[in-house]
């Protein structure tokens, strides 16, 4: 009672007795102190623990936190219950017991990245539950920065078993089912050969066996897609490699589309005199999906460039249309199966494998893709392929102190300025990325020079496989290593500009970084 009135009030009391000189108890001084406060916080920490763990454990997936090194702190039931191990014991024994031992190195290692770089981290794995089997999770987890520094992890692992046998479902029907397919019309095919013996072309008979062989080719070629991914898939896609004439090839693959045409006219700069060493009906595969789509997505104009250039030991083909043209936000997805801009096939018919195949061959060849496009103006499809089956990255010449220079980079320290000046130079990929920005490193730690001008004005071509590389472990480690001011020339290649976006995260506090366009190369 206070002031005449009830209030609720949390004391800590003390009581201490005093004595008289004889050592006899006078009587008792009590002490309070007031904690209501402290109390009413505890209370409702505890209530909104209660809460957190509630929200948890209702959650269907495997809920976890772990310390900033890694090691798990909580589990969620769902978790206990799948394992049927106590809380104790998965925390001791960590991942490594759970995990299926094909899908472990590789989740391990993106987890030991992520905690490094406190990227995000994502891996697809097998666990092992109580009942014997494995069952395919998604694992998920963010960390939690509280001034600049981890506090924990929390992660999740979504069960997608059911997806995953589903894919793999879908993969054997498409297998079998073009097998089954291909079967009848090749059958057919050879009575339709029969048939075209006894009449002739003029006959109206004659014409409608030509435009029913025209259906046919069509309808094979479509069989032959889903067989080819179901091959890729099973990593069954046998390459039959030997020398031949690049040249011959691009003259008579342009010239056998020029003859199913009549509204295109295909123009070929070709400038590549050499026998190349590859599968070459596959490249010509490419080559005609190339072609084919260029056909087919510009209705509207009439031409269509095939280009082919030898550069820096490398065979570069392109295939430029004037047509509907593709918007940003698609290109990357389109070498994914089954991707379509417009799905409703109402327009443009297909599958939306044609693309997904022919970056499968091509990586086979060692080389990639990208795309120019801007939508309605039309589009240009390049690939390259190394001639010696691999990109070669040499060095000219270094002090390996101040300066670098190699086929693919140039790095000075710019002393006057004080800042480090790096020039890539024509096409990229991950190995020579990973070779030059360990250089770009090793010299910017030598002359203790944390500002870094990256000019990409002279990259060409697509180098996104080193960008999940940029981004999670070598721009981490620069920013480790004392990183300042990181100035990126974007390249004037959209792939390698996407690229350039992907390899730098956003939130580092320590280092700025600026995206810069420059119209004119120097
Ligand atoms: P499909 O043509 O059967 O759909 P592809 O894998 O060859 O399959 O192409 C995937 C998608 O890429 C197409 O659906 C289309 O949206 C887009 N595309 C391909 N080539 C071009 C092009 N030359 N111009 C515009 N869009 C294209």
């Amino acid at each position: 009672m206070r002031n005449g009135e009830w209030d609720t009030v949390y004391q800590n009391f003390v009581y201490e007795p005093y004595h008289d000189e004889n050592g006899k108890v006078q009587g008792v001084i009590a002490i309070t102190i007031d904690v209501t406060a402290q109390v009413v916080a505890r209370r409702r920490t505890e209530e909104n623990e209660k809460r957190f763990r509630f929200l948890l454990n209702a959650m269907p997936q495997q809920v976890w936190t772990a310390a900033p090194n890694g090691n798990f702190t909580y589990l969620n039931e769902v978790m206990i219950r799948d394992f049927d191990r106590s809380f104790e014991d998965i925390i001791s024994q960590g991942w490594e017991v759970f995990i299926h031992p094909e899908d472990l190195p590789d989740a391990l290692n993106r987890w030991q990245r992520c905690l490094h770089s406190k990227q995000q981290f994502l891996a697809e794995f097998r666990l092992k539950f109580s009942d014997g089997n494995y069952y395919w999770h998604l694992a998920r987890a963010v960390p939690m920065i509280e001034n600049g520094k981890v506090s924990f992890w929390l992660g999740t692992n979504t069960n997608i078993h059911r997806q995953k046998v589903n894919e793999t479902m879908k993969d054997e029907f498409i297998s079998i089912a073009s097998h089954e397919l291909k079967t009848p019309l090749t059958t057919i095919k050879g009575f339709f050969q029969l048939i075209k013996r006894d009449v002739t072309e003029q006959t109206s008979l004659g014409s409608f066996v030509i435009k029913a062989e025209r259906q046919l080719e069509r309808l094979s070629r479509l069989i032959e897609d889903l067989l080819d991914v179901s091959k890729i898939n099973a990593g069954k896609m046998i390459y039959n490699k030997e020398l031949f004439d690049f040249s011959a090839l691009m003259t008579d693959t342009v010239e056998s589309i020029q003859h199913t045409t009549t509204t295109h006219q295909i123009e070929l700069h070709s400038d590549c005199s050499i026998e190349f060493y590859g599968d070459q009906l596959r490249i010509e595969q490419v080559l005609i999906n190339l072609l084919n789509n260029a056909i087919k997505y510009s209705p509207g104009s009439r031409k269509i460039t095939v280009r082919c250039t030898i550069e820096n030991s490398n065979l570069v083909v392109s295939v430029e249309d004037l047509g509907v043209g593709i918007a940003e936000e698609h290109l990357k997805s389109l070498f994914d199966r089954f991707y379509r801009v417009d799905n409703s096939s109402a327009r443009f018919q297909g599958l939306g494998l044609g693309l997904f195949i022919a970056n499968e061959i091509v990586k086979r060849h060692g080389g990639s893709f990208w795309i120019e496009s801007q939508p309605g103006d039309g589009s240009t499809f390049s690939f390259l392929l190394p001639l010696n089956g691999t990109q070669e990255f040499t060095d000219k010449a270094t002090d390996h102190e101040t300066y670098y220079e190699g086929s693919f980079i140039r790095i000075h320290y710019r002393e006057q300025e004080a800042y480090l000046d790096v020039e890539w130079l024509g096409y990229q990929n991950y190995d020579s990325v990973v070779k030059g920005c360990g250089i770009m490193m090793d010299l910017m730690q030598k002359n203790n020079c944390y500002h870094i001008l990256n000019d990409n004005s002279l990259v060409k071509g697509n180098w996104s496989e080193a960008s999940d590389w940029g981004a999670s472990v070598w721009f981490p480690a620069m920013a480790d290593a004392g990183l300042k001011k990181f100035a990126w020339i974007y390249s004037p290649s959209t792939f390698s500009r996407i690229a350039a976006n992907k390899s730098l995260p956003s939130d580092y506090e320590a280092v700025q970084v600026a995206f810069l366009i420059i119209k004119a190369t120097r």
